[in-house]
């Protein structure tokens, strides 16, 4: 494709279409809001509109919205049309400075978790400049944040932002005491995400994953993904039409699309994009997000991104790699010159405290109702958090600890004995996959993302927890002599390692033995959604995003109360979906088949057959046990549902349906999934595994 570089970015207000446009003044205003957040001037503002709104036309747009993502989690917008009639029955178009940096509007339909009382609907959207406008289906779209009349948080793009601003204020402290004075220092994000594509057809004939996004029933399929082959696969015609519309829709938004592979799963596929600045890495997710799903339809599919679709498939995931950088350094990158190396133990560190200080509240970042299918199964991170950090890495890290790398501060370098940092370069860590937070050679990897996450959650925890541990390091050695400072940095980070080891571990992750060992470690195990979000309010939680300035304890209170809300919801319309679908879909299907069983044994019989007829008697007797099995089920789930449901405490709602409505559900699926193999295949009411996962 020739046009590659060209098609890139076309839909983008980018910096170059910025210069472009934009008279000199007035661009490099812009330029200084942009990188170091100074207020606009509502001349700037206005120019600025105007240029956006002419490039928009250019490109075909007719409205612009502010884009935004509240606490649901996905994206919001209204239109609005650059169109304004004169008198004279003609129009004229037209953005304003203020239209563009803030809007209001009526939000009290949007998730507040008591935040704002229903009387004070009043919301506004306030433009980041940091994140650029775009053109999705004819609409300048111009990326905002969303707060309340009073000015709390409303959404998930705040908070991300001032845990970046905590995070540069305390890394550049710490760049400071080796002598470097960036800029700024950003958290750089590349996700990969996973999904499935079924068919349209197929999807359309299943009210469950209509409904929830996944199956509720369904038996195994002859064939699972035992076979391995579709990992890396060679990508079908099917999917290749899709992933290519999918690529150059993506490309002209600006997102760097760069791989696509089938996964493990049958029908399950990944795509990541070039990692970038984490404020824009999760804009361009949320835009992935929301393009798989549209365009999927075009090419008569359905595209899933829950967590757990299948049962007994592997469920997706969206792998977090983070790392920190300047302009001109990953500081995360080990290096090959031993001088910087102190400088990476130190960030290094940050990462290690901070995840075993706040286990707990990345655990609750990550959770929610169909992540819970995923986490703690034998094939996504469990839902203990540790850290792998591959072999070599191990091995520095414990010569530290143990007082056995030494500093030479005549020669200003950080003698490691035997263990060549440089060797990282090379693919240092065996992909040990049952970690949850694993290094990845110049990177870390959180796996326990959930396919259909907002990324904004797990990364505002990350950063913030890190900024802290970084303080906590620039308090510590600030001050400290010149002379002295190597030694009392890798003083400093061997007894901050020692404290914090309990959170190594490179062994298998999905083991028992992992799961008692974790225990006498005294590590976290949050095994449910239930179990993790009460995590978010804890008191040292709190106290973490206060002291950063990320949340306020209102903010961090009003985000645990929507996630509650959301899983119980959730969880209502799974049971409510389930008893439905056994009563009115599956039971009058497998009483159908008993009947025509028993009709024909007792015309065979009739008709005085010497066969006994025992195989079709004990289906028959099967059927019936069945279905006396389905409805005991039914029963069971119903009134355990409606104790549910009739709770009022939204804690203790979320427990009941986490250790009792849970197990009630996977009981009743057991029921019905066990008829399926018996049931005649033309008398099953609904696609099966079997016809769902091998035909795209
Ligand atoms: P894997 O082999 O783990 O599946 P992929 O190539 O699918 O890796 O994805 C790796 C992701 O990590 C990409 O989005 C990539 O851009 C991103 N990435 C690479 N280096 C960094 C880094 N230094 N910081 C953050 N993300 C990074
Ligand atoms: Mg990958």
């Amino acid at each position: 494709m020739a046009d590659l570089t060209e098609r890139f970015g076309t839909m983008v207000f980018s910096e170059d279409e910025m210069k472009r446009w934009l008279p000199k003044d007035v661009y490099k205003k812009l330029a200084k809001t942009i990188e170091e957040g100074e207020p606009l001037d509502l001349d700037v503002a206005n120019a600025v509109a105007h240029a956006m709104k002419e490039w928009a036309m250019l490109h075909g747009a007719t409205h612009y919205a502010h884009w935004f993502q509240p606490l649901s989690g996905i994206t919001s917008e209204k239109h609005d049309s650059f169109l304004e009639p004169n008198q004279d029955g003609t129009a004229f178009t037209k953005f304003s400075g203020k239209a563009l940096i803030k809007g209001e509007s009526d939000a009290s339909s949007f998730p507040n978790g008591g935040l704002r009382a229903t009387f004070e609907a009043r919301g506004y959207t306030v433009w980041d400049a940091t994140s650029p406008a775009f053109i999705k289906d004819d609409v300048l779209c111009i990326p905002t944040a969303f707060c309340s009349y009073t000015g709390e948080a409303l959404d998930k793009k705040t908070p991300l932002l001032r845990s970046m601003t905590a995070l540069d204020v305390q890394a550049k402290r710490v760049l400071a005491l080796f002598g470097k004075h960036p800029k700024k220092v950003v958290p750089n994000v590349g996700d990969e995400q996973e999904y499935f594509l079924i068919k349209k057809d197929a999807y359309r004939k299943r009210r469950d994953l209509v409904i929830t996004g996944r199956t509720l029933f369904g038996a195994a399929p002859a064939k699972g993904q035992e076979l391995e082959e579709h990992y890396f696969g060679a990508i079908r015609p099917t999917v290749s039409a899709y992933m290519k519309d999918l690529d150059d829709e993506l490309w002209a938004l600006g997102i760097p699309s760069k791989t696509k592979h089938n996964e493990v799963a049958p029908c399950q596929h990944e795509l990541a994009p070039v990692y970038s600045e984490l404020n824009e890495a999760v804009d361009n997710n949320l835009l992935i997000m929301e393009k798989m799903k549209l365009i999927a339809s075009r090419h008569d599919l359905v595209c899933l991104l829950h967590e757990k679709p299948f049962e007994g498939i592997n469920g997706s995931g969206k792998h977090n790699n983070w790392s920190l950088g300047t302009a001109d350094e990953n500081l995360l990158d080990p290096g090959d010159t031993p001088e910087e190396n102190l400088q990476f133990i130190v960030f290094l560190t940050a990462v290690i405290e901070a995840v075993d200080k706040y286990q707990d509240l990345l655990r609750a970042s990550v959770a929610s109702c169909g992540n819970d299918h995923r986490l703690g199964a034998d094939e996504a991170p469990p839902a203990i958090m540790s850290i792998f950090l591959g072999d070599q890495l191990t091995e520095v890290v414990e010569m530290i600890m143990d007082g056995e790398a030494s500093v030479h501060a005549t020669t200003d370098t950080l003698d490691l004995g035997a263990v060549v940092l440089p060797n990282l370069e090379q693919d240092n860590t065996d992909r040990n996959r049952t970690s949850p937070f694993a290094f990845t050679n110049n990177k870390f990897e959180f796996r326990a993302v959930g396919s259909e996450a907002n990324v904004s959650d797990a990364n505002m925890v990350l950063d913030t927890a890190v900024a802290q541990a970084l303080r906590d390091f620039a308090d510590a050695l600030e001050g400290t002599p010149a002379g002295d400072f190597q030694e009392k940095a890798l003083e400093y980070c061997a007894e901050h390692l020692r404290e914090h080891r309990r959170i190594l571990f490179s062994g298998d992750g999905y083991s028992e033995a992992w799961h008692k060992e974790a225990e006498e470690r005294g590590l976290f195990n949050l095994p449910t959604t239930a179990e993790a979000l009460p995590q978010f309010v804890a008191p040292k939680n709190l106290a973490l995003f206060a002291e950063m300035g990320v949340l306020t304890e209102a903010e961090a209170v009003c985000r645990y109360e929507v996630k509650l809300e959301k899983y119980n919801k959730l969880m209502n319309i799974e049971a409510t979906t389930m008893v439905r679908e056994a009563r009115r879909t599956y039971r009058p299907v497998i009483t159908a088949y008993a009947t025509k069983v028993a009709k024909g044994l007792e015309t065979i019989r009739a008709a005085g057959a010497e066969a006994v007829m025992q195989c079709e008697q004990d289906t028959l007797n099967e059927l019936c046990c069945g279905i006396t099995q389905i409805n005991y089920c039914i029963k069971v789930l119903d009134e355990l549902h409606k104790n549910a449901e009739a709770i009022v405490d939204g804690q203790a709602q979320a427990e009941v349906y986490a250790h009792k409505v849970a197990p009630a559900m996977a009981e009743l699926r057991a029921a019905v999934d066990a008829m399926e193999e018996i049931v005649a295949a033309d008398y099953w009411p609904v696609p099966t595994y079997d016809d769902i996962l091998f035909y795209v």
